[in-house]
């Protein structure tokens, strides 16, 4: 058979027949951090591949694969196991049940006063995408549910990298007559992630992170949405708290919630539906419903800490599936007992007196950064170290 294994991209010729659990173990590859493809459908560990089968092995970075090879709803052949639900489901029961999460985190956010949802069908909604899985998934899932949703697609300038996430962004739109907005950093704001980063010496997913976070409400508010929707899943916001937590990051931690409401002029409610999902469950709701997203890496995630906190929490989830819900729920729950709530309230904010976004400073972060980019970037230039 030939097995294609991804990020990076190999391919192998194994002797078949083997089951994928088989298979899997011949390439010490752990069940949990992987989906498995033959023919272009998603099987699972029981699964006979033949010797001629085209088989795919894409990474993803967390849930749990294990026992119960039918659907949870239904009995037919499952096409994902979730080991923390102890479930597994058919394709259709999958969409489901990610629709089901999805719903259940935008009618009962643990923050928030009760009762309050997420967000309502009257509001327009923006939802920043990447090209990955998750934020495609949740597009798709939030029109699919009635929603009324646009994307906004922020061009970052990373190379290859940037051009083939637009590329998918668009042709995800086209094909379902999707409104997308796209914001090019390089031209609207003079530079990408990489030359900003040189020239802010800065690395790239702090200039990145802060220019999309800005560009994200300053689409929002100068196109009247109501919500800004995120793609963050279970597995980012159990890795950001682990991370906020192992620092003490009490600001961090006060502001880790899945709605963070406006709290100001030119300020959207943001709101990250997927929390109770991971990036397994996302991705395998791509695959059954046939969304086209990019499956390599950002290149430049190496300056990433996130994805470490990821891989050392995948282990514990390993050991024990249901450890990272139960860490990200509990802190949920606690989060009012827990954090001293005024380290946020004394925050107050004004309008930035370069762009009029909020800030509580006079100029706001972003502008900031800008004018350091922009300064820098000659200088760089004339002396031959332009970062591209
Ligand atoms: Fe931006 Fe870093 Fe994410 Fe790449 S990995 S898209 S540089 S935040
Ligand atoms: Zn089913
Ligand atoms: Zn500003």
């Amino acid at each position: 058979m030939r097995v294609r294994l991804r990020n990076p991209d190999r391919l192998l010729e194994m002797a078949g027949p083997l089951t994928v659990a088989d298979l899997l173990d011949r390439l010490d590859l752990l069940p949990h951090t992987v989906l498995v493809l033959s023919d272009r459908e998603l099987v699972t560990a029981g699964h006979e591949l033949a010797d001629d089968a085209e088989v795919e092995i894409r990474p993803v970075m967390s849930g749990g694969a294990s026992g119960a090879p039918t659907c949870a709803v239904c009995r037919a052949p499952a096409v994902l196991e979730e080991r923390r639900h102890r479930a597994a489901w058919c394709a259709t029961h999958l969409v489901d049940h990610v629709h089901n999460q999805i719903r259940k985190a935008i009618d009962h956010p643990p923050s928030g006063a009760p009762g309050e949802r997420m967000c309502s069908y009257d509001q327009r909604l923006l939802v920043a995408v990447s090209g990955g899985k998750d934020s495609l998934a949740l597009w798709d899932a939030l029109v699919a549910m009635g929603y009324r949703v646009d994307g906004l697609y922020v061009g970052l300038g990373i190379g290859g990298y940037s051009a083939r996430s637009q590329d998918i962004c668009e042709r995800f739109a086209t094909e379902r007559a999707l409104r997308l907005h796209v914001v090019d950093l390089a031209e609207t704001y003079g530079y990408s992630t990489p030359s900003g980063a040189g020239a802010a010496g800065r690395t790239a997913c702090g200039v990145c992170g802060l220019s999309k976070r800005y560009a994200f409400n300053r689409v929002a508010v100068d196109h009247g949405y109501d919500v800004v929707v995120t793609g963050h899943n279970l597995d980012d916001e159990a890795a950001t708290l682990l991370g906020n937590v192992l620092r003490w990051q009490e600001g961090f931690l006060a502001r880790q919630r899945p709605v963070l409401p406006a709290t100001g002029r030119n300020q959207v409610r943001k709101i990250k539906p997927l929390y109770r999902l991971s990036e397994r469950e996302t991705a395998a709701y791509c695959v059954v419903r046939g969304i086209d997203y990019v499956v390599e890496e950002c290149p430049l995630v190496d300056g990433n800490t996130g994805t470490e906190l990821k891989e050392v929490f995948d282990l514990l989830e390993h050991a024990s599936p249901g450890l990272k819900a139960q860490f990200l729920f509990g802190f949920y729950e606690r989060q009012d007992r827990l954090v001293d709530a005024s380290v946020e309230e004394t925050v107050v904010l004004a309008d930035c007196g370069r762009c009029g976004m909020p800030t509580t400073g006079e100029v706001c972060a972003f502008c900031r950064q800008q004018e350091r980019i922009l300064a820098a970037l000659p200088v760089l230039a004339a002396a031959g170290r332009e970062p591209r």
